[in-house]
């Protein structure tokens, strides 16, 4: 195998570079983080830049870009910019299933807004009850003619508060087993009956995490993406592309720590001399660079194997396992080396540290990760 860029990968890293650095430098994402507020202007320049719809189809304005493309797109985002990788992955996720199942007035409709960064949208799955056991889901559509009426709520739904489209998973056969009863919704979000909270969280405050209650919430049968009842393969897609974007999100966040880590390790002095040449300091940046290259490694190759058309669950989850744990490792690997100053709030380290700990339940927990290796095993 051969990850080196071709010369298209090359160009789109290049670009993202680019951006940024006029969009995304470590004073503008402390500056972000700090308001608390969504960073409207990052989401419009990410749809100035075509950035919002790499994955989805030309057609409506998208890229077209290969899932391989786009893990590079999430490794360069997240080597700066928490908040911009952030707004891709929920975006990008909604999108592809909106691309991938919705009907052709819904992508008409929706897409080409999405790309141009006219309409946001949240993914809401999770429920008090149904985190890990997303098949528990128990938030119900009930037909009421035409229509349906949503009742029951969402927790930790990002991005809600800010959106205009909730995606949400809902349980519309109470008959039917688990994952036989479930259908996806377009739920505007400024219908009626709905009550957005945003959580205050660890990090990325500015792109609100919510609950969101949903009183007897009337949306019209347009508004269910694919058909009643058949949305659990929808929702397999994407937990995939979930994944594969938080995995490839770990390699930038990691590269990002060892950048800063080897440029402190030249500067500062100790002892007389910089710490870089203690060699239990170059022991331990030797292990990060270890891991990141194996992260890499893991993460290209689950999706190329994806773009491939293999059945690749078992690398996607070995991808986002490994780049979830070692991204943990490395940034405090990243905090020990850059002695108490990344302790400081004006030191960018802490946040990627509290950043990397998302990785940990983005996509699904580690131990789901184990859980579906080993069922691809035959365990
Ligand atoms: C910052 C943040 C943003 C989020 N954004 C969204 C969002 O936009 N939309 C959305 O729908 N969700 C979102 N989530 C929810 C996220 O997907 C869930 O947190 C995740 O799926 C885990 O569910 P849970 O938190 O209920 O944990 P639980 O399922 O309660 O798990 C608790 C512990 O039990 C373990 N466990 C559970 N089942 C098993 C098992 N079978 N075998 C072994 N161990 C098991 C887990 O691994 C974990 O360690 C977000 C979460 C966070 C933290």
């Amino acid at each position: 195998m051969d990850f080196r860029d071709t010369e298209q990968q090359a160009e789109l890293r290049q670009s993202i570079r680019a951006f940024c650095a006029t969009h995304c430098d470590s004073e503008s994402e402390a500056a972000r983080e700090q308001s608390e507020q969504y960073p409207a202007d990052l989401h419009r320049a990410l749809a100035a830049a075509g950035l919002l719809g790499l994955g989805l189809p030309r057609d409506y304005g998208g890229g077209g870009l290969d899932l391989l493309a786009q893990c590079i797109a999430f490794e360069e985002l997240s080597r700066h910019s928490g908040a911009a990788a952030n707004i891709l992955f929920i975006n990008g996720v909604c999108g592809a299933l909106v691309a991938a199942g919705g009907s052709p007035a819904q992508r008409e409709a929706l897409l080409g807004p999405l790309c141009a960064g006219e309409l946001r949208f949240a993914f809401a799955l999770t429920e008090s009850e149904a985190g890990s056991d997303l098949a528990g889901l128990s938030l119900t559509a009930q037909p009421r003619g035409e229509d349906y009426v949503l009742s029951g709520s969402k927790l930790y739904t990002t991005g809600a508060a800010d959106a205009h489209f909730l995606l949400t998973a809902a349980r519309s056969d109470a008959k039917a087993g688990p994952r036989q009863g479930i259908s996806l919704f377009l739920v505007p979000a400024d219908s009626a009956g709905l009550e957005i909270t945003a959580l205050p969280k660890l990090a990325g405050n500015e792109i609100a995490s919510c609950r969101v209650a949903y009183r007897d919430v009337q949306v019209s049968s347009d508004a269910r993406l694919g058909e009643a009842n058949g949305a659990w393969s929808w929702l397999m897609l994407g937990g995939a592309l979930e994944r594969l974007s938080v995995a490839a999100s770990c390699l930038g966040l990691s590269r990002a720590i060892l950048d800063a880590v080897l440029a402190h390790a030249a500067e500062r002095e100790q002892f007389g001399q910089p710490i870089g040449r203690f060699q239990a300091v170059q022991h331990r940046i030797a292990d990060m660079s270890v891991r990141i290259e194996a992260m890499q490694w893991l993460v290209y190759a689950a999706a190329q194997a994806a773009d491939l058309g293999a059945a690749a669950q078992r690398q996607i989850c070995s991808a986002k396992l490994f780049a979830a744990e070692n991204a943990q490792q490395i940034a405090q690997d990243g905090m020990r080396l850059l002695g108490g100053r990344a302790y400081f709030s004006d030191n960018p380290m802490q946040r990627r540290l509290r950043e990397a700990l998302l990785a940990l339940y983005a996509g699904g927990t580690m131990e789901i990760q184990r859980n579906l290796i080993a069922r691809s095993l035959g365990l």
